[in-house]
């Protein structure tokens, strides 16, 4: 496994594959390596050429009062991790590589970057667009491999990737647990092991929410359900629960019974932030309305 540094260096490499006919993947990542993120590599790995993982603390998705400092740096750890799953290239830029002197530009989705997350993290979703296009552009993807665990991330990358005419496909990678059924995150770190127990409640009140919707229950009353579930949950604090159409994101019409409307709109997502004591965690779980 080679480590580069320069953006330049990688991107040359990248274009040399390309010419010569292979096929390059891309894992972003903020590092603090885990199994969520060994799926996507794996996944990478088993379907392209070469596989390239980024680790890097993107500064501009963070906002002022977020835990850009405290974000876990295990760098050792995430090389022997990449190594061993057979990664060809990671790449660890600097904020000076990356951004360099009066950076300006900046990538923004409208619309979806400011609902759910973006409601209390204004800035997140432009910081996320700016530094992935960068990304694509230096690894010159054919593919590139995003977790279901960050749903709306998902869905800004796809529609950000259409929009802009990018060349690269977007994977996404089903949501790994631990056997409790907490999401695997590199923030979960935060949690004392009491919240992380406490935290198991948010898998099993979104498991329910999944067979309400499944039996055809009234989307509102899924959602009401949802809230009381997570609120059973010591201190616990709801930032949103949201129940949308899982391809575009768009609400869903809670008062209806949760039958499909339309072609696109047999898919619900339904997604929460909670905060338990102070750590902001996010899941989800996608099912189809019973037609
Ligand atoms: P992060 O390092 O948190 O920015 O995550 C890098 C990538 O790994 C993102 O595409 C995440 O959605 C994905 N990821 C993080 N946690 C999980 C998980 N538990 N299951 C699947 N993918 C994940």
């Amino acid at each position: 496994m080679k480590i580069i540094k320069l953006p330049g260096q990688l991107q040359k490499i990248c274009f040399d594959l390309i010419k010569k006919g292979k096929t390059v993947g891309l894992v972003p990542t903020m590092g603090a390596l885990h199994a969520g993120h060994i799926s996507l590599i794996k996944k990478s790995v088993s379907q392209n050429d070469f596989t390239v993982v980024s680790v890097y603390v993107n500064p501009i998705q963070f906002g002022p009062n977020e835990d850009f400092n405290k974000y876990p740096r295990p760098i050792e750890n995430d090389i022997k991790i990449c190594k061993e799953n057979k990664v060809d290239f990671l790449f660890l830029p600097t904020n000076e590589t990356l951004y360099g002197k009066n950076f300006s530009t900046y990538v923004n989705v409208e619309n979806l970057s400011q609902i759910m997350c973006g409601v209390t993290r204004p800035i997140h979703f432009r910081g996320v667009a700016t530094v992935v296009t960068k990304l694509l552009n230096i690894a010159q993807a054919d593919r590139a491999y995003f977790g279901m665990k960050d749903y709306q991330q998902y869905i800004i990358i796809k529609k950000m990737v259409e929009d802009l005419n990018i060349r690269t496909k977007i994977i996404g990678c089903p949501i790994v647990r631990e056997k409790t059924g907490i999401a695997l995150s590199s923030r979960n770190t935060y949690l004392s092991a009491e919240a992380k127990a406490e935290a198991n409640g948010i898998y099993r009140a979104l498991c329910e929410a999944k067979k309400e919707i499944a039996a055809g229950k009234k989307l509102d009353a899924v959602k009401k359900n949802l809230e009381k579930n997570i609120l059973k949950i010591k201190d616990a604090k709801i930032d949103y629960v949201e129940l949308r159409n899982a391809d575009t994101l768009e609400p869903v019409f809670l008062s209806k019974p949760s039958k499909p409307s339309a072609k696109n709109d047999k898919k619900v997502l339904a997604a929460v932030a909670v905060k338990v004591g102070n750590v902001r965690l996010i899941d989800n779980i996608v099912e189809r309305l019973k037609s």
